[in-house]
């Protein structure tokens, strides 16, 4: 085997490689900790940009066995956030100079919801003077959604494979052609064609994934050519199917480690990709995400959810920030990422550079 050493300091890896990287301990994690980190000084810099997250509905089709908010999960009150209340939250990161946010919901497709999206885009577009950036997540859309969407706005697109596994992926969804691996990859291929910066990512800590599965989810990302990657430890919740698996799972703290690792490890394998630092890692870890930040992660999505419908919004166990107003939140933000020694990117887009370069 090659000496630790030499590994951190390839600029192309393999297999093996990363999962020798995945498999670091001790003083071998704290180096690729460091090679993380000034990988991503030299080639992105020392800034954190700002995505407002509004979580405007949790109305949802699907039926993930993950997610606390599936279709079958009744014990979830549903909501819609009001058009008001969402540009309020807009304006709110506007004029905190966020530089963008994040519309994220359910997955729904009824022409009304298409509609609905492609109204608030405008809308959100015309109260910041077009300065604010809008990223959705909205899930599996038609091609053609996705281009009406971009051209009424929206510039980036987060849609996670939560596993490049179809083996795996066939196992944490319900069988049927609405929860497709083929077709969730087909809207990635579809986002990318419309010139969308394009996000993905994967759950780590799956029941049923192994350290394999997740080698060969960075390769996948690599070789999707991503601008963006998203991904976060997998924290199950008791109303949903896959719970009955917890006690197969690794321990939160192992899956929080490993979600640590494979940020890393990321971001030697893509230098210039966006990465966030996703809020599951903070459910486990108070200073989570700002661990991820001072290891090769440069995205934070402070919520903006209005607080009466943050708590039907769980997606997990201990989602954190359920009663903070996104001005508390602000606040304690900076202060944290101060003692990351990140600077924070206000009033930008901070779009991925890597997209930027391929244009
Ligand atoms: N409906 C949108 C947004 C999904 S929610 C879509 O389909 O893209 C955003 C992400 O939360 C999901 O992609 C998934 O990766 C993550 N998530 C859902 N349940 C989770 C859980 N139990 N633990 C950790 N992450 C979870």
């Amino acid at each position: 085997m090659k000496p630790f050493q030499e590994l951190l300091l390839q600029t192309d890896f393999s297999r093996n490689d990363l999962l020798s990287l995945l498999a670091a301990e001790g003083d071998d994690r704290q180096q690729l900790f460091q090679r993380a980190k000034s990988v991503k000084l030299q080639n992105i810099g020392n800034k954190v940009y700002f995505r407002g997250l509004i979580e405007f509905s949790n109305i949802c089709a699907k039926d993930c066995l993950y997610c606390g908010i599936r279709k079958s999960n009744e014990k979830v009150v549903r909501y819609e956030a009001s058009d008001d209340e969402i540009l309020e939250a807009c304006r709110f990161a506007w004029q905190n100079r966020f530089g963008s946010v994040v519309l994220q919901s359910g997955e729904l497709s009824s022409p009304t919801f298409v509609k609905r999206v492609d109204a608030l885009l405008r809308k959100i577009k015309n109260l910041s003077d077009n300065e604010l950036g809008i990223t959705l997540s909205c899930g599996e859309q038609t091609a053609e959604t996705y281009r009406q969407w971009f051209e009424s706005g929206a510039h980036r697109y987060l849609l996670r494979i939560e596993s490049s596994n179809p083996e795996l992926y066939r196992k944490i969804h319900p069988e049927n052609d609405f929860h497709n691996f083929g077709r969730r990859l087909q809207a990635l291929k579809d986002l990318k064609s419309c010139g969308y910066q394009v996000g993905t990512g994967v759950m780590i800590g799956l029941p049923f994934q192994t350290t394999e599965d997740l080698a060969n989810d960075l390769l996948f990302l690599k070789q999707m050519d991503v601008d963006m990657v998203g991904m976060g430890p997998y924290i199950e919740h008791e109303d949903t199917p896959l719970y009955t698996f917890r006690n197969d799972l690794k321990t939160k703290q192992q899956r929080f480690d490993m979600a640590l690792k494979m940020v890393a490890a990321l971001r030697l394998l893509m230098p210039d990709i966006n990465i966030a630092a996703a809020t599951a890692l903070q459910a486990i870890d108070p200073a989570g995400r700002e661990k991820a930040l001072t290891i090769g992660a440069n995205i934070l999505m402070p919520n903006l959810t209005p607080c009466d419908y943050r708590k039907e919004y769980q997606l997990y166990e201990d989602k954190p920030c359920l009663d903070e107003d996104a001005e508390l939140c602000r606040n304690c933000l900076e202060a944290r990422i101060e003692l990351t020694g990140c600077e924070i990117g206000y009033g930008e887009w901070g779009d991925s550079k890597h997209f930027m370069k391929k244009k």
